[in-house]
C-alpha cells in the first residue's frame, strides 16, 4: 500500500492501544486516539473537555459533532500526509460516513480496518483490572500483566492509575454502547472490502504477527 489510512477497530480492552503503538513505530505513521485527546481535554480542564467528560464517566459516547471536529483539525496537520492510525474513532455510522467525507476531499480514502475480536466476558475481566501510566498511557493489568513494582510504570517510572471509566458499571454500559453504535462499522467497512479480523484472544505478539500480515510490509 502505497498509504496507510488506518482505522483500527474494536471493543473497549481489545488491546487497541498496546496494538496501535505498534503499528505506529513500524509503519511510521501518526496514531490518533479520539479517547486520548478527549483526555487531554478533561486533564487541561478547556469547555470541550468539562463538556466530554459526563458522557466519558458514565461510558456513553460523546456527541458526533464534538468529535468529528476534532478528528477534522487533526487531519489538517502535515505529518498525517502519508497516513494515520485511527483509535477509537469513528464509532458510529455518521462518525465513518464524516470520515469518509473528509478524506475524499483531500483525495484519499481508509484502506485497511483492522478488527480486533475478543469476547465480552474476558473484555470485563481486562478492564476492570487494567492500569494506565499517567505518562506514558502503557497499559498494565493487576493480574495478568502486572507491573515490576506495583503502582510505577515500568517503561517511564510513571504514576499507574485506574481510569474513571474502567469499573464494572462503566465497562458494562462501554460494552453494550459499542454492540449497539460501533459493531455495525464491521459491515460498513465490509461492504468497501476493507476489512482485517484478527483474534485479539491471542498474545498480543501473535496479535500483532496477524495485523502486520493484514497491512503488509511498511514502505511497500
Ligand atoms: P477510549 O479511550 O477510546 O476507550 O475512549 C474513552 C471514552 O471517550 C469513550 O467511552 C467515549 O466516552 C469517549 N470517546 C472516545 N472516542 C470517541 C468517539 N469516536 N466517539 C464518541 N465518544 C468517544
Amino acid at each position: 500500500m502505497s498509504q496507510f489510512n488506518l482505522v483500527l477497530l474494536g471493543p473497549p480492552g481489545a488491546g487497541k492501544g498496546t496494538q496501535a503503538s505498534r503499528i505506529v513505530a513500524e509503519y511510521a505513521i501518526p496514531h490518533i486516539s479520539t479517547g486520548d485527546i478527549l483526555r487531554g481535554a478533561v486533564k487541561n480542564g478547556t469547555a470541550m473537555g468539562l463538556e466530554a467528560k459526563k458522557y466519558m464517566d458514565a461510558g456513553d459516547l460523546v456527541p458526533d459533532s464534538v468529535v468529528i471536529g476534532i478528528v477534522k483539525d487533526r487531519l489538517q496537520e502535515p505529518d498525517t500526509a502519508k497516513g494515520f492510525l485511527m483509535d477509537g474513532f469513528p464509532r458510529t455510522i455518521p462518525q465513518a460516513e464524516a470520515l469518509d467525507a473528509a478524506l475524499d476531499e483531500l483525495d484519499r480514502a481508509i484502506n485497511k480496518v483492522v478488527v480486533i475480536l475478543v469476547d465480552e466476558e474476558d473484555l470485563v475481566k481486562r478492564l476492570s483490572g487494567r492500569r494506565v501510566c499517567r505518562t506514558c498511557q502503557a497499559p498494565f493489568h493487576v493480574m495478568f500483566n502486572q507491573p515490576k513494582v506495583e503502582g510505577v510504570c515500568d517503561k517511564c517510572g510513571g504514576e499507574l492509575y485506574q481510569r474513571d471509566d474502567d469499573n464494572e458499571t462503566t465497562v458494562r454500559n462501554r460494552l453494550a454502547t459499542y454492540r449497539k453504535q460501533t459493531e455495525p462499522l464491521i459491515d460498513y467497512y465490509d461492504k468497501a472490502g476493507v476489512v482485517a479480523r484478527v483474534d485479539g484472544a491471542k498474545a498480543p505478539d501473535d496479535v500483532y504477527e496477524d495485523i502486520r500480515m493484514a497491512l503488509g510490509p511498511a514502505g511497500a
